[in-house]
């Protein structure tokens, strides 16, 4: 569908509402195929590290551009993710996301790291979600004040992950066989 985005980029140079993944089958795509690989080049993106065992992208809600509800910018935190973060590699392939408020239109609590902007500015950070063939509602690895301290916490975790997990066991596999109070001593309190 990002392929679809692109086109919709390229006709109106705005900002549009999209929902799914890169790697999402799309009747957009074969409309648009033909102008792929030229009109992400245009736009300097790339067309998403959806193949490997690697950080895939930062899903968002909408956000406030789109959505009158909210409490936090979620479509900001998740660019500054996907930055940071994007084609690293890992056990297992790795899905974030971020949404505004927790009716949760960005799926954030089946991710690997799902962040979640509640009351008073602070945003809860969910880990070792998952909604394919397994399916487990993430752990609450902490509730922090600022969207920074939640970016730096996503940060320590996938290094945690990425250093401790077996190869191929994803987050859903990897949270509970470390279990909840050790990844929090860990990754929130350094200890
Ligand atoms: S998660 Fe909340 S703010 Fe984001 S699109 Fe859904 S309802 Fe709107």
């Amino acid at each position: 569908m990002i392929i679809g985005t692109v086109c919709c980029l390229r006709r109106s140079d705005r900002l549009r509402h999209q929902t799914t993944r890169p790697p999402s089958a799309s009747p957009t795509r074969r409309l648009c195929s033909a102008s792929r690989a030229r009109s992400h080049s245009d736009l300097g993106m790339p067309s998403g590290f959806a193949y490997g065992k690697s950080m895939r992208t930062v899903k968002t809600c909408v956000g406030q551009e789109f959505c009158r509800f909210g409490l936090g910018d979620s479509t900001r935190l998740g660019v500054e993710l996907e930055t940071r973060l994007q084609g690293m590699e890992s056990p297992a392939k790795m899905k974030l996301s971020v949404s505004r408020c927790p009716r949760n239109c960005a799926e954030s609590y089946v991710k690997d790291v799902g962040i979640v902007a509640i009351e008073g500015g602070r945003w809860e950070i969910y880990i070792g979600g998952a909604a394919g063939a397994h399916v487990r509602k993430g752990d609450v690895l902490a509730t922090v004040d600022d969207a920074e301290t939640a970016r730096q916490l996503t940060a320590r975790f996938i290094q945690y992950y990425r250093e401790n997990a077996n190869w191929l066991e994803l987050t859903y596999a990897f949270v509970p066989r470390i279990g909840l109070d050790r990844l929090k001593a860990v990754v929130v309190e350094d200890s």
